[in-house]
């Protein structure tokens, strides 16, 4: 294509908003462009890489056998009601009224109206099982939209639902949609891992996150340097409870030492007190409340205490502060998120007191691992043990570490809890009703799309791997002045577009240096440049990510790009 005609408003600056290389570079390459908070423009260039990656998904959902369909974005209230989903969702749920004041929702997933649709159009175990996918706008009024393409509030996503007898189904069809995602994931040229997740508001019971590892992930996986094993920190607590932790209860300890002023003083305080059982001690933090909740004879979450190690004014709560503050719902909270500062931490505990009651914070999160009968069973999990970076992995191969991570694709056995509430059954072998087994698998598309950015840039712009980028080659013709430059790129592009090859002609009237700062930006993986030598026929060939330059006679430019 001519870019002379194409809309890529490249940008000088970079916008101040934008924090992460993703965001400003699709920015500032022309990719994308904001229409409101969370919402985005996907431009021609951008356009192309996101059906490139649309169609990697693609072809490994196809090639399990799953089935493309495309489900309403715009659904009516009563199914999220049915499920609980209209209350529980909170403000992240984008919701909206018809003409006749009935409530709609944008769909922010599909489990409701694909359940509903597999009922009515599903009656038969010789259909099962089955897994239905598409590839679509999804709407989730995120508190805070940030990162560009990473936290949006209307983004691209692969859903898939599958339909089974019996969990034994459930779990083949689970073994191939992981299976998949690696392809997926690897195709995408991405570092990534797999990892053990928390089931939360989903209801469900093995899950995995796929992770992208980057530094500017939002969450922290834990994984062993030899084996596969690895897991969302917030799962880290791995340690199986023995039968006689299951009868401990949460205990509090009191307070008779309330002269902690320093955090050597805060661990040296916890460390002695902590070998008799579950444990929950609150400090005050800045005026405000943290509360270290501990399980089991182990010793102290050093990470989470490492992280209040600069606070001053670190001071306990009387005992009647803390137990007013457990009854009004901190008694059924597990460890805390690990937060990264001492900022973070009291403010999760602020947050979580006005909201430990309903489980969800105003950003429509749940703390995790933090509701007792939604979350983990205290009792089930009374010998939870959170990992430490350089313990011994609980598969026994290596040690662990941690990183972070961008969460790309989730992966759930759901088993009956949507089949139930909507009351989808099929008729089973033996002419008897039977509630659907079912599981969903999501990727984020557009989020993958920024993370393969975050992954494949230097400092002058983007490095796409050839199967993922816009265009294969950019042929520039460094001066449109001049006749034999012109008439041999012309000559150049009309043979690239012959030979099938994706080119983007950089035929405009700008100075030298606009053309190549855009092109390294934008950055095709093959640049050819027509310049001073076009008259012996002679073109630059230069890759983007080597820098590698050679000069080429036109005649063998095809070849070379074979
Ligand atoms: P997160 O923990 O990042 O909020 P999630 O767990 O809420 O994500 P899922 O419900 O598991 O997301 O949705 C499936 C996939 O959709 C996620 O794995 C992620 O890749 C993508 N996704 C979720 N929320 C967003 C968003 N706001 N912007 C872009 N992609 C998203
Ligand atoms: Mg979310
Ligand atoms: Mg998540
Ligand atoms: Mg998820």
């Amino acid at each position: 294509m001519r870019q002379s005609k194409l809309l890529i408003p490249t940008l000088r600056e970079v916008p101040a908003e934008a924090d992460l290389k993703s965001h400003q570079l699709l920015l500032k390459a022309g990719f994308i462009r904001q229409l409101a908070s969370g919402v985005y423009n996907f431009l021609p260039l951008g356009r192309r890489v996101l059906r490139k990656v649309e169609t990697i998904v693609r072809e490994e959902m196809d090639r399990i056998g799953a089935q493309e369909v495309q489900m309403p974005a715009l659904q009516p209230a009563e199914l999220w009601q049915t499920t609980g989903r209209w209350e529980t969702m909170g403000n992240e749920l984008m919701r909206l009224k018809d003409r006749h004041e009935r409530d709609f929702a944008l769909g922010a997933t599909h489990e409701e109206v694909v359940t509903a649709l597999v009922r009515d159009e599903v009656n038969s175990y010789k259909k099962l099982p089955f897994t239905l996918y598409q590839i679509q706008a999804k709407y989730r009024d995120e508190k805070r939209p940030r990162f560009g393409l990473l936290r949006g509030r209307e983004f691209l996503m692969k859903d898939a639902y599958s339909f089974h007898e019996d969990f034994d189904s459930l779990d083949q069809t689970y073994e191939d949609i992981f299976n998949a995602y690696k392809r997926i994931f690897e195709r995408c040229g991405l570092d990534f891992r797999a990892v053990i997740a928390d089931s939360g508001e989903m209801g469900g019971k093995d899950t995995h996150e796929f992770m992208v590892l980057s530094e500017v992930g939002e969450d922290i996986i834990a994984y062993s340097n030899e084996s596969d094993f690895a897991a969302n920190i917030e799962m880290a607590p791995v340690k199986p409870s023995d039968e006689k932790s299951h009868e401990q209860p949460l205990e509090f300890e009191k307070v008779e030492t309330p002269n902690v002023k320093t955090m050597q003083e805060v661990a040296d305080y916890l460390g002695h007190t902590l070998a008799q059982g579950m444990k929950a001690i609150m400090f005050k933090v800045d005026d405000q409340y943290v509360m270290v909740v501990t399980r089991g004879d182990h010793e102290v979450n050093d990470v989470k205490l490492k992280n209040l190690y600069d606070a001053n004014n670190v001071e306990l709560a009387t005992e009647e502060e803390t137990r007013q503050l457990v009854g009004a719902g901190f008694g059924s909270l597990g460890p805390i998120h690990v937060p990264e500062t001492v900022e973070v931490i009291a403010d999760y505990a602020v947050k979580g007191l006005a909201n430990a009651t309903c489980g969800a914070n105003e950003d429509g999160y749940h703390y995790k691992n933090v509701n007792s009968e939604r979350d983990f069973n205290v009792k089930e999990y009374a010998d939870i043990r959170f990992i430490q970076e350089g313990d011994p992995s609980p598969d026994g191969h290596g040690t662990i570490e941690f990183a972070r991570g961008i969460e790309v694709g989730h992966v759930f056995k759901l088993g009956t809890k949507y089949a139930d509430d909507l009351n989808a059954t099929f008729l089973n072998k033996d002419g008897r009703a039977q509630t659907y087994v079912m599981g969903c698998y999501g990727i984020g598309v557009s989020r993958t799309l920024a993370s393969i950015v975050e992954q494949y840039h230097d400092d002058r712009g983007m490095l796409w791997p050839t199967h993922l980028a816009p265009f294969k080659v950019h042929l520039i013709n460094l001066n449109v002045k001049k006749d034999e430059q012109v008439e041999l790129s012309d000559q150049l592009y009309q043979k690239l577009l012959d030979a099938g090859i994706d080119v983007l002609y950089d035929d405009r009237p700008e100075r030298a240096g606009v053309k190549f700062n855009d092109s390294d930006l934008i950055g095709v993986p093959y640049r050819v440049v027509v310049g001073k030598r076009a008259d012996e026929g002679y073109v630059e060939f230069k890759h983007r990510s080597t820098g590698e330059q050679t000069d080429v006679h036109m005649d063998d430019l095809i070849s070379h790009l074979k």
